[in-house]
């Protein structure tokens, strides 16, 4: 998928290779002393010492293990950075970007960025005196009017969740950087195999490895990539004073994930795409949300960002609220749950369940129907989701 020129020069480095190949080799080499082809789940907590500070690279497993290092050059070599740090979850790495802030900072959020981004920074750093003003961050003018001296920070997504919106992560980048702030992007929909934001011009990518980097519903985890060695040393005094890391067999998990995310997303990307162009042409559909359809209001954008469109849809369905929780009830194929990414499909309703506590008049002005559904479409075959889809719109409209 990406034609990204490896420098076919010197020595082989796997840094150097395509996507496809970097995601496989970056990070892995055989352990040297028994030839195991995969990384070992290094189970351990400290490291011995041969005199009194002289190590082979680690001293304690908070500060460093083998497993997530292997992992973090993955990571790294897949986001086109120089260096990546991991964590617990998702969460655990956004709370750690906004640990470079100090009390009386500023930051610009988009206004649909993840629930969790948004109570973390109106419950948690508000408290702190950090100030956050959301706007719609695909409105460029609106994004350097909510600028003040003391923004520090920009923090994108794209796409963004539920109804796709595409941000322009170039152009964002640049208004950050005129009002000197850093320029955060959480990448968790589109993952680096389809977008890499530092190639942009961001200064921090954000992971939620839970979903499409490790890929089987199976882990939490998050990441930060960089492309700047100063931030990343920063990034790392946080990581290590706040102790929110991985344990070895979390970054395992990940780390056996991300060898196959390029073909993951290969087919997660043609599974959505035929899906919604199969519901866009569907009477009991009145609108979809797929940045992949020619008719979304950011689809160029899009086309020029991202090297594909994604595993993830929403759609409006021609009914009542009652009548929508009944189609994502009766999937089978669908399973009825929150979180994406996984290689199984998954269904919600973002009405009654991620936004049910926006109160109604509000939700709807923010385009979230009563009858929109999301989907995290899996790899599973597509005619079968669009028979799932079919009995669940029958049974919820007899
Ligand atoms: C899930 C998610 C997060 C949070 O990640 P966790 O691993 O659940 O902590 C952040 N951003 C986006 C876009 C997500 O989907």
């Amino acid at each position: 998928m990406s034609d990204d020129d490896p420098a076919a020069d010197g020595d082989a480095d796997a840094d150097d290779f395509r996507i496809e190949t970097r995601a496989i080799h970056a990070g892995q080499e055989p352990d040297p002393e028994t030839g195991a082809l995969m990384t070992p789940i290094h189970a351990n907590s400290t490291y011995e010492q041969d005199a009194p500070g002289d190590h082979r690279g680690y001293e304690y497993s908070r500060t460093g293990n083998p497993t997530r290092t292997d992992l973090e050059e993955n990571l790294a070599a897949l986001e086109s950075g120089s260096h990546a740090r991991c964590f617990s979850s998702g969460m655990g790495a956004i709370n750690t970007v906004l640990n470079l802030l100090s009390a009386g900072d500023h930051v610009v959020a988009g206004d649909d960025v993840y629930g969790g981004t948004h109570r973390i920074l109106t419950q948690v750093y508000d408290e702190y005196d950090v100030d956050t003003t959301f706007v719609d961050t695909t409105d460029l003018d609106a994004v350097r009017e909510a600028m003040e001296p003391n923004t520090e920070l920009v923090w994108v997504e794209t796409p963004t969740n539920p109804l796709m919106n595409v941000n322009d992560i170039g152009a964002l980048a640049e208004v950050a950087h005129e009002g000197d702030a850093l320029c955060a992007v959480d990448n968790t929909f589109a993952t680096p195999y389809l977008q890499r934001p530092l190639e942009h011009g961001a200064d921090v990518v954000c992971q939620s490895l839970t979903k499409y980097l490790g890929g089987h519903s199976d882990t939490i985890g998050g990441a930060l990539i960089v492309d700047d060695a100063d931030l990343d040393e920063r990034i790392g005094f946080y990581q290590n004073s706040v102790g929110a890391t991985p344990g070895p067999f979390d970054a395992f998990l990940v780390l056996r994930g991300t060898k196959t995310l390029p073909v993951r997303m290969d087919r997660h990307c043609e599974n959505a795409a035929e899906l919604a162009e199969w519901l866009d042409a569907h009477d009991d559909v009145s609108r979809v949300y797929y940045p992949g359809l020619e008719s979304h209001p950011h689809h160029d954008l899009a086309a020029e960002q991202m090297d594909d469109f994604g595993g993830m849809l929403s759609f409006e369905f021609d009914g009542t609220l009652e009548q929508a929780s009944t189609v994502v009830e009766e999937t089978e194929v669908f399973t009825l749950a929150e979180s994406l990414g996984g290689v199984e499909s998954l269904i919600e309703q973002p009405a009654a369940m991620t936004h049910a506590a926006i109160p109604r008049e509000e939700r709807l002005a923010a385009g979230l129907s009563d009858g929109l559904i999301r989907v995290s479409v899996g790899i599973e075959h597509v005619d079968d989701m669009k028979a799932d889809l079919q009995r669940a719109f029958d049974r919820a409209l007899e």
